[in-house]
């Protein structure tokens, strides 16, 4: 177990499990049937850490209870979202140690390729679009500024990079490339549909989602492609395949969130997110040269309060629920 792990709220080894995977957040395990001893293929146990990224770097410092309000909330979102696009969750019921954060998924191949959809500009958009007059080849109105809402939501999407690369702009005649047209279609339109839909309900609430990220993955028997050869993904027709949302959904990691009651572009808006850490990174008092290579240096408890307490609101202000960090039974069969 490393000592980020440790800290992290991560178990480290979870007996009857294999690890696969360690992103910036999540850890994916493999099931290992008691019977046989054999690796399950078609599912995974997804755990949410507690470490929070910014500006492509995992800061040293976790947020406790991130990982928990980032499951609780992208269960939540996807059943808001079941009539839309089928998702990958299987089971809440998960071992104990790891409680309220993880989910059993459908084992799925990915689509190489993140899907943004905004409806509001701001952040890597903004800068492009000052930039250029466009957003990853759309072009837009002149005079907008920061927080500016967009004539309409815009598909704009990356790469998928490897860890330690920065994901890159993708235009849509570049994901038409990856992907073959059907499925890029495909994509663009669940994607500005699952933003529509997150606006619609939040906006009850007093939030606007002014943009999200989200993954898609097909199951890899319908897709007959053994695991460890490449898709040609151009191939493929969406309507022979289930596209299945996968990873998370309309979180405060995923997505923008702001107060609906502040919105005013032309400033940074008030937000339930990561601008709390993103601010005090970019800030004097942190003493981080962002474009100096150097890792983010460790944060102070107040803005590790703060920021978790901007996560808490949001899941709370959104699902109307209290937040509690054993959110989910756990089966005392799997500890
Ligand atoms: P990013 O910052 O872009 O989200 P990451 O790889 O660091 O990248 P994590 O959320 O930490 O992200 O890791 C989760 C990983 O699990 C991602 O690579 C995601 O594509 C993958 N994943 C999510 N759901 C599934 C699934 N159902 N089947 C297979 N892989 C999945
Ligand atoms: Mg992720």
């Amino acid at each position: 177990m490393t000592e980020q792990d440790s800290t992290a709220g991560l178990p480290g080894e979870l007996p009857g499990y294999l690890p696969v995977y360690s992103g910036k957040v999540r850890e994916l395990f493999a099931p290992i049937s008691p019977d046989t001893g054999l690796v399950d293929q078609s599912r995974l146990l997804l755990v949410a850490s507690d470490r929070i990224s910014a500006f492509d770097h995992v800061i040293d410092t976790p947020i406790p209870d991130k990982g928990a309000v980032l499951t609780q909330l992208s269960l939540w979102w996807f059943d808001q979202l079941a009539d839309l696009v089928p998702h990958h969750v299987i089971d809440t019921t998960v071992p104990d140690r790891v409680a309220g954060r993880a989910v059993m998924v459908r084992r799925l191949r990915m689509l190489p390729v993140e899907c943004i959809a905004r409806a509001y500009l701001t952040g890597g958009g903004l800068s492009e679009y000052l930039a250029t007059g466009h957003v990853s080849g759309v072009p837009l109105p002149e005079g907008l500024e920061d927080g500016s809402r967009l004539p309409e939501p815009v598909f704009t999407p990356t790469t998928k990079a490897p860890p330690g690369q920065h994901d890159e702009p993708m235009t849509f005649e570049d994901v038409e490339d990856e992907l073959g047209a059907a499925l890029a279609a495909r994509v663009r339109d669940l994607t500005l549909g699952i933003l529509a839909r997150g606006n619609e309900i939040a906006s009850e609430r007093g939030i606007l989602i002014a943009d999200t990220k989200v993954e898609y993955g097909v199951d890899p028997v319908s897709l007959g492609v053994p695991d460890d050869e490449d898709v040609d993904w151009a191939t493929v027709d969406p309507d022979d395949l289930q596209i299945v949302l996968a990873d998370e959904v309309l979180t405060p990691d995923s997505s923008r969130f702001w107060r609906a009651s502040e919105w005013e572009p032309g400033r940074p808006q008030t937000s339930y997110d990561k601008q709390v850490l993103r601010d005090w990174l970019l800030s004097a008092d942190s003493g981080w040269d962002r474009a100096g290579g150097q890792p983010p240096p460790a944060l102070p408890d107040e803005v590790v309060a703060l920021t978790r307490a901007r996560y808490v609101e949001a899941y709370e202000t959104l699902t109307g629920a209290t937040f509690t960090v054993a959110a989910q039974q756990s089966s005392p069969a799997q500890q």
